[in-house]
């Protein structure tokens, strides 16, 4: 907090429409008078020793305001850069990533009554950029799981579950096929389950979960559920896909002395710089921010606002949403909503 009263906050813009939709979440946030001194920094990487790194600054600001808010950044395919987003995520070992997503009351999708939340695990997995080519034709890419990032991300989650009080953790998986790595996800969590008598602990195969998720999302609504980073990854796009789209979920990176708030989707280079943008999943995603801050009341400000907006007809919704308004218009209505 400043000598003003005010909270510095770590804002990276992004790529393509990160620029547009952050645009928006400062206007609401000025006109809303929230506490919050934005502090812009330049992530572009830099190769140093041929890894890619974080500029200095950026780095420096994170760790010092501790929370970030974050536009969505382009990966280059195959240019030799490892991706920004999971430099980020090491960088800061934000090794939660907790995804909810909830039906918009007033927008309709064939389902009316989704109410999930998926914990990711970040850091590792799938995703762990360990790949090589044995012979020409041939590719071997290595799927790392680790029983420290298994237990800290299963802790998280039984931690979550028991702040939101949905005590029963559902862990997805696929360790009938997987048996080692998949496996030990699953063993962790039998041991870490242990701590928490309290609290239920199931298990369901990933396709089974996608299954029966389409088939009847409110058979999830009083469960958290934590998975590894592929899994998480594909299934909050799916879970998305159920309210209405990647414009409207939020999510946070959670480490232990660092969180960056960001939208699920990517910088939708198909609708960058046209004032096509649904800032929502950025704007949700800052309000998961405010009340991780404990400024709970501008959280409720902000998102009644929104949903008022989106609630209120095609003419005050975005493109995504089947609305004809812009990102400019759709901001403005928010505002006059607050
Ligand atoms: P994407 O999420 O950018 O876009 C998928 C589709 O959803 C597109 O049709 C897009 O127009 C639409 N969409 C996404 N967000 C929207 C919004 N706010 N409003 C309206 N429509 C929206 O996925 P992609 O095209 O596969 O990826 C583009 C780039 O983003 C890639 O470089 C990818 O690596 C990167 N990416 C970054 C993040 C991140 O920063 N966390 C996440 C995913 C993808």
């Amino acid at each position: 907090k400043n000598a003003e009263g005010k909270y510095t906050v770590t804002l990276i813009e992004g790529d393509g429409i990160g620029i547009e939709i952050s645009k928006s979440v400062k206007d609401i946030y000025s006109a809303a008078k929230v506490p919050i001194q934005w502090e812009p920094v330049d992530v572009t990487p830099q190769l140093v020793n041929g890894k890619t790194t974080l500029p200095k600054e950026a780095i420096e600001s994170v760790f010092k305001n501790k929370v970030a808010l974050k536009g969505p950044l382009a990966t280059p395919i195959g240019k030799g850069h490892v991706s920004l987003n999971l430099t980020l995520r090491r960088t800061f070992n934000l090794f939660a990533n907790v995804r909810p997503c909830k039906s918009i009351v007033g927008y309709k999708t064939p389902y009316d009554d989704v109410d999930t939340v998926l914990i990711r695990e970040n850091t590792e997995g799938e995703y762990s950029g360990i790949e090589h080519t044995i012979v020409p034709g041939v590719v071997q890419s290595i799927k790392l799981i680790t029983k420290p990032a298994s237990e800290r991300v299963i802790r998280y989650a039984f931690e979550y579950a028991k702040s939101v009080k949905k005590p029963h953790i559902l862990v997805v998986h696929k360790a009938s096929i997987m048996k080692l790595s998949d496996g030990l996800f699953v063993n962790t969590a039998k041991e870490v389950a242990k701590e928490y008598p309290g609290i239920t602990l199931d298990f369901e195969l990933i396709d089974n979960t996608c299954l029966k998720l389409t088939t009847d999302p409110t058979q999830y609504s009083n469960v958290v559920m934590v998975m590894p980073n592929l899994y998480g990854d594909i299934m909050s796009d799916l879970s998305s896909g159920l309210i209405g789209g990647l414009g409207l979920t939020p999510s946070g990176n959670m480490g232990d002395n660092v969180s960056i708030f960001e939208a699920v989707h990517g910088s939708a280079p198909d609708i960058s710089g046209k004032n096509l943008a649904n800032p929502t999943a950025l704007l949700l995603s800052s309000c998961m921010m405010l009340r991780h801050m404990e400024l709970n009341s501008y959280a409720d400000k902000i998102e009644n606002a929104v949903l008022k907006t989106i609630a209120s007809g095609p003419e005050n919704r975005t493109k995504d949403l089947k609305g004809n308004a812009g990102t400019d218009s759709f901001t403005k209505k928010i505002i006059e909503n607050l």
